[in-house]
């Protein structure tokens, strides 16, 4: 039985066998739920929760069809699909070694603006044939701000939580492959935009943002809208810079990413195939 677990430990959960239909999907509501530019998703026949039931909230995305996450740490857990005899597991989430390997993008044409597709998988428009023969049916997609004057502006999946920065003024842009990332939001890896405080502000729904600081850890958390579980900006005691989510943004992050970190902790099913340098841990500052 493979295993799997949110980043905090009170929820744990058992997936079964057979994986099928390993997709990496690029909807916005996935790149909102995670705040990446993309979500991977396997199909399991049944999850069972082990512990922490209580602590599992959901928010219904698309009607009857439910994004789980961790009330505490604000980690991805299995979806929910009602009438469905399958679970979407989130692939980061796992903590068991998986022998599958993604099959194609989903909803590639909602893709990232600054994320490109560069291995050589099939891309489908928007569901694959096997979730249309489910029942599945494309999905409303938020609506996308576009270019703003002088603001990158950014929002949560239910719309409560809403923030911008100044256009211009990111610094940096990691993809991070730590396992603590790939644990909390899910997926293959976090894709964070860092920018300063003084150029950060907060338009409304501050008040829904739980921020969960991992115990012993010099500054990882992860801040997250307590109704719809989407990963939101967060900036920690021990950080000069707000970290972004990238995927939480509605408009172009004005940078591209600059480097994968933390490869050696990178998930075993993903591959790195772009030409953005690689670092085993940290780069050099
Ligand atoms: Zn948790
Ligand atoms: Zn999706
Ligand atoms: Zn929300």
């Amino acid at each position: 039985m493979l295993t799997g677990s949110c980043l905090c430990g009170a929820v744990a959960y058992e997936v079964e066998e057979p994986l099928e239909n390993f997709i990496h999907c690029h909807c916005s509501m996935c790149q909102k739920a995670h705040g990446t530019p993309f979500g991977s998703y396997v199909r399991s026949p049944g999850v069972t929760i082990k512990h922490g039931e209580d602590k599992i909230a959901r928010y219904e995305s698309s009607p009857g069809f439910y994004r789980c996450f961790c009330n505490e740490c604000g980690s991805v857990l299995p979806e929910d699909v009602d009438g469905a005899e399958f679970y979407f597991v989130p692939a980061g989430g796992l903590d068991s070694a998986i022998s599958v390997k993604p099959i194609k993008h989903i909803f590639a044409e909602s893709k990232a603006d600054w994320y490109r597709i560069t291995d050589p998988l099939p891309q489908m428009a928007e569901y694959d044939e096997i979730a249309t023969e489910q029942g599945l049916t494309s999905v409303e997609q938020s609506e996308r701000g576009g270019v703003h004057e002088n603001h990158v502006s950014g929002s949560c999946l239910c719309g409560d939580v809403a923030f911008r920065y100044k256009s211009g003024s990111a610094r940096l842009m990691m993809l991070c492959h730590c396992s603590r990332c790939r644990k909390v939001k899910g997926a293959a890896h976090a894709a964070n935009v860092f920018v300063a405080p003084e150029d950060f502000e907060w338009l409304q729904g501050q008040a829904n943002v739980t921020v969960y600081d991992l115990p012993d850890a010099e500054r990882f958390g992860n801040s997250f809208c307590k109704q719809c579980g989407s990963s939101v900006p967060r900036q920690s005691e021990n950080s000069p810079m707000v970290n972004v989510p990238a995927g939480s943004l509605d408009d172009h992050p004005g940078i591209e990413p600059k480097a994968h970190i933390y490869i050696a902790s990178k998930a075993d099913w993903f591959e790195i195939t772009d030409d953005t340098p690689q670092h085993i841990e940290m780069p050099p500052a």
